[in-house]
């Protein structure tokens, strides 16, 4: 990982709204992120959390707002090897035939000019290998892709993120439909990338998961940070405040039960028995 530059956050938003066409999904985001930060973003389904996600990509419209990456504007930023994506519930297609080093190595195509040969260092060839250590894999480099398991398959989505050497992760439901021996494997690989001090953007359903490695959390409900906080905060309930204060709106009240793995022991603060 190369640590930003100027101390600037990795991902700033100013009241910044995303949509699609003429349909706004996300209003009012004010939100920063800062190098080394392990941000959660829960919120029931269809409340914005992919549509934040893929805003700060650039692959839905900005509907007004500022959105800053490493300090630059989106518009000029064009270093685009320093955020890493694992999109949402994405396995290979069965069709591709391809072994996992192979996918793996497509992360390395970002920090090489188009008119350069890809495959022209032998460090690119040592960051794969590192690369599928860390999600792994080491022992699968040869195998046909296809073959593997949904959660196998989204950690070599991690490695082939990870690939790029980016200074921000941002994942789409990491854990999602994936069995629970893998979400542990998942988590330690999250674990392990938190303890090298990569940025994370997360989204997830599965907090419990991820609770050894989330630093922040984030609640996106009906189209508005509902919350924004610590871990601490977010399980007591103690913070009625913060979300209001960087967006100048009310929280929401709880996350869609049906989402939550247990929302009587994470109550969203206001919630019933959530606390003062
Ligand atoms: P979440 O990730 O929280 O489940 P999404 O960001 O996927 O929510 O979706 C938020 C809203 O945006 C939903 O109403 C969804 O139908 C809508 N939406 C998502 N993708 C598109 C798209 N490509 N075109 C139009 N509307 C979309």
């Amino acid at each position: 990982m190369n640590g930003t530059q100027g101390g600037a956050p990795v991902i700033q938003l100013e009241n910044a709204s995303f949509g699609y066409a003429d349909r706004r999904v996300l209003s009012g985001v004010t939100l920063s992120v800062e190098p080394g930060e392990v941000v959660a973003v829960l919120g029931p389904n269809g409340s914005g959390k992919s549509t934040l996600v893929r805003g700060l990509l650039g692959l839905t419209e900005r509907l007004g707002g500022t959105v800053r990456l490493f300090g630059e504007p989106a518009d000029k930023f064009d270093q685009h090897w320093r955020i890493g994506y694992v999109p949402q519930r994405h396995t290979l297609s069965a069709s591709v035939r391809a072994t996992v080093r192979e996918i793996v190595a497509v992360g390395r195509l970002t920090r090489h000019k188009w008119w350069k040969p890809f495959w022209h260092k032998a460090t690119d060839s040592a960051i794969v290998d590192r690369e599928l250590e860390v999600v792994g894999l080491a022992d699968r480099a040869g195998t046909d892709v296809a073959t593997l398991s949904g959660g196998q398959q989204r950690r070599v989505l991690i490695a082939r993120a990870l690939a790029s050497e980016p200074d921000v992760l941002l994942m789409d439901e990491p854990t999602a439909g994936v069995d629970t021996a893998n979400q542990e494997v998942l988590a330690q690989v999250l674990a392990k990338l938190a303890a090298r001090g990569t940025t994370m953007l997360i989204v997830t359903h599965e907090l419990e998961a991820l609770e050894d490695v989330v630093t922040r959390i984030v609640v996106v409900r009906a189209g508005r940070i509902g919350f924004d906080g610590t871990p601490q905060e977010f399980h007591s309930g103690e913070d009625h405040t913060r979300a209001d204060h960087h967006n100048g709106h009310h929280h929401d009240d709880e996350l869609d039960p049906d989402h939550h793995p247990d929302p009587g022991r994470h109550p969203l603060p206001g919630a019933p028995g959530a606390g003062p």
